[in-house]
């Protein structure tokens, strides 16, 4: 089937200070981007569905890289998940996907799901089984005993470098796109602090490495700048939250040219923690981190350390009168970064995070017709990304205009 998206301008979300094309037209077939340029340039219609965009902006579907579909934090929600069944998580992690889609979260990169949830999930949508958004994944997280994540996460406790490498070797085995560590303490444990170095040297590397070997790239969870320049040393390719980045670490980060996934929202949701009923050592803790993390990203951003957006909190759920990612989107705005760069955070940078680039995260021909439509400019301001009401997968539309 061949589609022809009209009466829009395209953000193509392919370099920095790239120009919109306004009074644009997009060209579908099946599932990918065939042609895009100015309407007026596109001919003979004949055989082809128009679709009137209304004078919307159309870019690329948002790629969240910190996500956990079957998410539970600390408190009310932990207590509930712990009486759930493998189906019952399914189909939670179901719905949170769903959300995800609807809006316009088209692709997602899942670090740390229990019992193959993220690989279920995965199958079920490239097979069109059931819809939902892209899906890469880690599958469980390697954590020391004791570990961050190390209660109602199905994380695995690994330890000696033996160990980590199997356990990787362990998701590896089932599918996984990534490695997914945890190097440090977090927000979410009550009995450690986010400082905390929690994996050695030699069991980092070993985990890195078996990803490395496998052609995949591996990330971890981790707060203080010691144990980052370690795991960066050890071979990470990407580091998560990033906490207490200082200049050595992020000169390293440069030097090395690893990804930071700055999840924001994690220490600034006060308001989001409180209606889950998360318990208040948690709240205190992440809302201490609060500063520390913002002066962290703002160093990495300055910097130019290479950014992809994520949340750590489920993409499509209510948070501060909007949803998560774009909460975090605005956040990342509202820190420093220019509303143009956090689109190519959302899209063009998780794509090449992923070694996806060729396929994913542009409007451009040969692309995956992953888009979405806004009534206003995201470009312009990020608090548009709010104006989101439409939504196309693949090709295929799931959000229509509402
Ligand atoms: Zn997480």
């Amino acid at each position: 089937m061949t589609t022809l998206l009209t009466n829009c301008h395209v953000i193509p979300c392919i370099t920095e200070g790239e120009a919109i094309i306004h009074d644009a037209a997009v060209l579908i077939e099946g599932k990918r981007i065939k042609a895009v340029g100015k309407a007026a340039d596109f001919g003979d219609s004949e055989g082809v569905q128009i679709r009137d965009l209304g004078g919307r902006y159309v870019m690329p579907g948002l790629m969240n890289m910190h996500v956990h579909l079957g998410l539970s934090l600390p408190g009310a929600t932990q207590a509930a998940a712990a009486k759930e069944t493998e189906m019952d998580l399914f189909a939670r992690a179901l719905k949170n996907a769903h959300d995800a889609l609807h809006a316009g979260v088209t692709f997602v990169r899942c670090v740390g799901e229990k019992n193959g949830l993220d690989f279920a999930l995965r199958r079920a949508f490239t097979s069109g089984l059931l819809q939902g958004p892209n899906i890469v994944c880690a599958g469980r997280a390697v954590i020391i005993t004791g570990g961050h994540g190390w209660q109602g996460y199905g994380s695995i406790e690994a330890d000696g470098a033996d160990e980590w490498r199997k356990a990787a070797r362990s998701q590896l085995k089932l599918g996984a796109d990534l490695v997914k560590l945890m190097i440090t303490g977090g927000i979410a444990g009550e009995h450690e602090a986010i400082r905390d170095a929690q994996a050695t040297f030699d069991e980092m590397q070993a985990a890195c490495e078996a990803a490395h070997n496998a052609g995949k790239h591996a990330t971890a969870h981790a707060g203080s700048p010691k144990a980052i320049q370690d795991g960066i040393n050890a071979g990470l390719d990407c580091i998560e939250h990033g906490y207490f980045l200082d200049d050595a670490t992020v000169e390293l980060m440069i030097k090395k040219g690893t990804w930071l996934c700055p999840t924001l929202c994690v220490s600034r949701a006060e308001q989001y923690m409180r209606n889950l009923g998360v318990p208040q050592y948690m709240i205190n803790k992440s809302l201490r981190a609060g500063e520390d993390h913002a002066k962290a990203y703002q160093l990495g951003l300055n910097s130019g350390v290479k950014i992809a957006m994520g949340t750590d909190m489920l993409p499509g759920e209510p948070n501060e009168g909007t949803v998560a990612t774009y909460r975090e989107m605005e956040f990342m705005s509202e820190l420093g970064m220019a509303p143009h760069q956090v689109l190519l955070s959302a899209t063009r940078n998780p794509a090449q995070l992923n070694q996806l680039a060729d396929q994913f995260g542009a409007v451009a021909a040969g692309y995956q017709a992953d888009l979405i439509a806004l009534t206003a400019n995201p470009a312009e301001n990020t608090r548009n990304i709010r104006s989101i009401d439409w939504v196309m997968k693949g090709g295929a539309v799931y959000r229509n205009l509402g």
